[in-house]
């Protein structure tokens, strides 16, 4: 079978030719991929960042946000069938720990990622444990069930508390930062400002359907947000830059007693005055992992089948699998919302 492999610890990846994944453990499943569609997380590995360096071992598969259908299933399987429509949740929990059988499964204490601990989905067959699949209803296109993993994230930020008629703030509109916009518009934000300093995201997000686009290198961000929200500055921040500056912006630009979602991941350790952005301020900070298994799965695919959520816009590239260095290269430069390769 045809897949992108990481087959030395350098930049790139390479279309080759690999053996389709044979023996299945009894709960294991065999997916044909329709769709795949490219995560930052891929990137960095592409990139061979100093992350990559520390958790890929080469050679393997990229790839972890993908559709495709059942085509084989381990003996023990019960949960989905041959001839199925699925995509996969990313965290491959144990199903054993403390976390796991509380309800966080997505932080479970002995966690495995596909496509980052295993061979990946950008390949034309994938195998992944029944556990962690999906079942998409036929009404949804491949190429946006491909991008439920991405979208949950967004979504698992957002409903940690309410954002109806509240004046939200996202830092950042990558990928997951548009996802989070078109998220937004369905719940209702009574404004949603987006701080972004990609000229071509900035744009995206205003297409999406942001009310106010800043760029923070431009003009203050907390003075636009103060500006915006009457001078109270925003309920709710949605951080998914992963920027330390927008985050500090962004806490200053709350207002009191608002709530932080932080899905953004710090290259460092980041230092922010506590006492000023957090406590005196009475914010609740949340940190946001993954997506909650299966609640979000559940809002993201009825968003879909409901069609109140329209992806077409977010999803601005969808390439032939043979033209991912293509793909790649446009996310290195930027120049995207969310990418997909079709197989
Ligand atoms: P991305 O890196 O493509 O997007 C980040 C965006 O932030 C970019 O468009 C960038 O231009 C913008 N940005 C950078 N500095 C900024 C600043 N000072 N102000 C405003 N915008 C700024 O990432 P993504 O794939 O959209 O993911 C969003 C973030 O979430 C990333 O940090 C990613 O690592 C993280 N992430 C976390 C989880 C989790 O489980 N916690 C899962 C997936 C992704
Ligand atoms: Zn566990």
């Amino acid at each position: 079978m045809k897949a992108i492999v990481k087959d030395a610890p350098n930049y790139g990846a390479k279309l080759v030719k690999v053996d389709v994944p044979k023996s299945l453990e009894p709960h294991e499943v065999l997916v044909k991929v329709k769709a795949v569609s490219i995560c930052g997380t891929d990137l960095h590995i592409w990139l061979w960042n100093e992350w990559a360096k520390n958790h890929i071992k080469v050679p393997q598969i990229l790839g972890h946000e993908f559709a495709g259908e059942v085509v084989s299933v381990g003996r023990d399987v019960s949960l989905v069938s041959i001839g199925d429509f699925v995509s996969s949740e990313t965290h491959i929990p144990c199903q054993h720990c403390k976390q796991c059988r509380t309800g966080n499964m997505h932080v479970c204490q002995n966690l495995k990622i596909l496509g980052v601990d295993m061979n990946g989905a950008f390949a034309e067959y994938v195998k992944v444990p029944e556990i962690v699949l999906w079942k998409n209803d036929p009404s949804i296109p491949p190429i946006w069930a491909s991008v439920q993993e991405p979208l949950g994230n967004a979504i698992h930020t957002i409903f940690v508390e309410d954002v109806t008629g509240k004046n939200v703030l996202v830092t950042g509109a990558g990928p997951i930062g548009l996802l989070a916009i078109g998220v937004l518009k369905t719940a209702g934000a009574a404004k949603i400002i987006v701080s972004e300093v990609n000229d071509y995201r900035r744009d995206l997000a205003k297409e999406i359907g942001a009310d106010v686009v800043v760029d923070p290198r431009k003009e203050s961000l907390v003075n636009v947000v103060k500006k915006e929200t009457n001078g109270d500055g925003a309920d709710v921040m949605i951080e998914m830059s992963g920027n330390p500056q927008a985050l500090k912006d962004g806490l200053t630009s709350l207002t009191n007693a608002g709530r932080a979602s932080l899905l953004g991941v710090y290259d460092k350790d980041v230092q922010i005055n506590l006492n000023d952005l957090v406590i005196f301020k009475a914010i609740r900070i949340y940190g946001i992992t993954g997506r909650k298994m299966f609640e979000t799965w559940y809002r993201g695919a009825d968003l879909l089948k409901s069609k109140k959520l329209d992806l077409s816009k977010i999803i601005t590239h969808v390439l032939d699998f043979d033209d991912y260095e293509r793909g790649f290269k446009l996310m290195e430069e930027g120049k995207c919302g969310k990418i997909v390769l079709k197989l």
